[in-house]
């Protein structure tokens, strides 16, 4: 359970989960591929009208201070490097991914980090960190060339994200992310819950576990959690829904 530890005790669990096997699938071990158009949206809100303006706090200074943490943690299991910067989101309370000529960027708004911590008080950093390993698997499928159906993107980040929470999960609570899911405003604005582009809440809920099933699994083995293998399996699973 991580409750009220901090992002840099969360963090540290998971600096040794990386290697570098080829598996030649869907997700094959290289960031050489060239991804030929960008995968617009996100399920975690995909209202990306209008500009941001960069800030340079969350409002939560112990997000602040763990999220450089968990960025480099990230960056190691998901084998991305993505821009990071939080955002004034206050009209649509958002985080989203956008590809950029050299990989991605990843904006987190204020806001949208606030209320999670004012829904789930106990376990918002769960949460917070699941919606970061959510955009940290958009920017993996970017740096991949996956271009797929708006549902099997979103399924499978969360799927991925799961996994991620998984690896962590002697510290974690993944009920705190999927409450956050199940939370998220299901208007037609940010289409979150439009189960025509992004799957009903239940099947992201479902596919997050089975990522945290997954990810739990091989944190727990001899041999260190592959990316490349959950990215399979994810897809595999998602992909099934619609074929
Ligand atoms: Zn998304």
């Amino acid at each position: 359970m991580c409750d009220r530890r901090s992002f840099l005790q969360i963090a540290a669990t998971c600096l040794a989960a990386s290697s570098s096997v080829a598996v030649a699938q869907i997700f094959p071990n290289t960031d050489q591929l060239t991804v030929k158009k960008k995968i617009t949206g996100c399920g975690i809100s995909d209202f990306i009208g209008g500009s941001y303006s960069v800030v340079d706090s969350s409002g939560i200074s112990e997000l602040d201070q763990g999220v450089q943490i968990e960025r480099q943690v990230l960056n190691n299991v998901f084998k991305v490097s993505p821009d990071f910067a939080f955002i004034d989101d206050k009209q649509t309370p958002q985080a989203f991914t956008e590809k950029t000529n050299d990989g991605a960027r990843i904006f987190f708004g204020e806001t949208l980090a606030q209320n999670e911590r004012q829904m789930n008080p106990e376990f918002w950093e769960t949460a917070v960190i699941g919606i970061m390993a959510h955009e940290w698997a958009h920017a993996f499928q970017y740096n991949s060339g996956l271009e797929e159906l708006k549902f099997i993107q979103e399924c499978h980040a969360d799927y991925m994200a799961g996994w991620y929470l998984g690896l962590k999960y002697r510290i974690v609570n993944p009920d705190g992310f999927a409450r956050s899911l199940y939370q998220k405003p299901g208007d037609n604005r940010t289409g979150f819950f439009d189960p025509n582009n992004y799957g009903s809440p239940e099947q992201r809920v479902a596919f997050m576990m089975a990522g945290f099933k997954a990810g739990k699994t091989a944190a727990s083995g001899t041999t260190k959690p592959l990316i490349w293998d959950a990215a399979n399996e994810g897809y595999r699973a998602v992909s099934a829904i619609v074929r």
